[in-house]
């Protein structure tokens, strides 16, 4: 009888792809829950921009994905991200209640499939927009491949590009490696807000992705570069925390900045990572969780060659 009950166990795990498993938290349902639809609620940030919630992490079964942008201009709708796999028809429900304006332009901000797992939804003949790594990495998704390599971005940019010429134009950044290789800062010039993914994703460590090119040691020069070439915005919108401010972005920058010295220092003085981990003051930063702190830790190590 129990080996019954865990050979059954093996079987349904063996089913997923064992590589998924390890490295990626618990899947949320596909598709949309009651508690999903409840979080996943559209909300004026300024004039004719818009985020669409529900994208804590934390429960699985509220999360629709990352914070989902929705500007909305004269020729038509621009959306960045579009959430987690099953969620196109939410977005587009939610979009229709601000406008009757069909959606022209989806931006990815990144390869991960939280923020990329819709844009089917919008169909062949919306522009697709990301950075050129991205669409790198976006080739390697099995959601963007045989039948579905049509969903693929049609267009990249490397450095900058503009989109939307006009009175409400719309500017892409690329500053290098952090949260991936190919992380887009969509700035909304016009009302002085920026949408900066996952590269602000909440107050706590950030996730490092390495197999897509991340960089702890790189993200808060990434993000300095933000800081000093970015002008005019005011409002930043997060991957997956509340709306802030162009101050809150500053202070997690000075996070990655800490983490990454001290976490160097450990690694200098031959700690190890447990070690490390224990020595980290970072108290400074109020309000700033510490659930993604070892694995933050630990990516940085692996970056530096260390155990
Ligand atoms: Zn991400």
């Amino acid at each position: 009888m129990r080996r019954a009950i865990v050979l059954g166990a093996l079987i349904v795990v063996g089913g997923l792809s064992l590589a998924t498993a390890a490295f990626q938290a618990p899947q949320p349902p596909a598709g949309p829950t009651p508690a999903g639809l409840a979080a996943t609620r559209i909300e004026k940030v300024k004039d004719n921009l818009y985020i669409i919630t529900g994208s804590t992490p934390v429960p699985r079964d509220a999360f629709s994905g990352g914070n989902t942008a929705v500007f909305i201009t004269d020729t038509g709708v621009v959306v960045v991200d579009t959430k987690l796999a099953g969620w196109g028809q939410v977005i587009l429900d939610r979009i229709k209640t601000v406008t009757d304006k069909p959606v022209i332009t989806i931006i990815n901000t990144h390869t991960h499939g939280d923020h990329t797992g819709s844009n089917e939804a919008f169909g062949t003949n919306v522009e697709s927009v990301v950075q050129e790594n991205t669409k790198a990495n976006m080739e390697k998704m099995d959601a963007f491949k045989g039948d579905k390599a049509k969903f693929l971005p049609k267009k990249t940019y490397k450095d900058k590009m503009t989109v939307l010429a006009g009175k409400e134009p719309i500017d892409l950044y690329y500053f290098g490696p952090g949260h991936t290789n190919g992380d887009t800062f969509v700035v909304f010039r016009s009302l002085r807000t920026m949408h900066a993914g996952d590269m602000f994703p909440w107050k706590d460590a950030p996730f490092i992705d390495r197999n897509n090119g991340g960089s702890g040691v790189q993200w808060p020069k990434s993000l300095d570069k933000v800081l000093k070439n970015v002008k005019g915005v005011d409002t930043v919108i997060g991957g997956h925390q509340p709306v802030a401010t162009w101050k809150d972005l500053g202070t997690f920058q000075q996070y990655t900045a800490d983490l990454l010295a001290q976490t160097e220092a450990a690694i200098k003085a031959g700690k190890s990572v447990d070690d490390a981990i224990a020595s980290l003051n970072l108290t400074k930063y109020t309000g700033f969780e510490s659930t993604r702190l070892k694995a933050a830790v630990q990516a940085i190590y692996d970056e530096s060659g260390k155990k």
